[in-house]
């Protein structure tokens, strides 16, 4: 009975770290910039309104999102990504 409210004392707490660390993607794929042509990838940094996510959200580090920025504002200029989303765009 005590080993059984020990596991799901211990099950509590893995519900409790739900907000697991986000590990930066370009330092994990060993990327020292992104490429401004890879739209694919730029969207995922990207918020539905196709603001950029700040580095807390999408888990990159400071020194990566620094490059990110300037990748995206640089897709922004080459069309491949819109630099706002309007209200009507989303039909809501
Ligand atoms: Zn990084």
């Amino acid at each position: 009975m005590f080993r059984y409210k020990k596991q799901t004392d211990k099950y509590k707490n893995k519900n409790y770290s739900f907000f697991k660390k986000k590990v930066c993607y370009f330092c994990v794929n060993k990327l020292n910039d992104a490429d401004y042509k890879d739209a694919s990838l730029l969207s995922k940094f990207i918020t539905e309104r196709c603001k950029i996510l700040p580095g807390r959200a999408s888990g990159i580090c400071a020194k990566h999102q620094r490059v990110l920025t300037k990748v995206i504002k640089k897709a922004r200029m080459m069309a491949l990504l819109p630099f706002s989303v309007s209200e009507k765009g989303l039909s809501r």
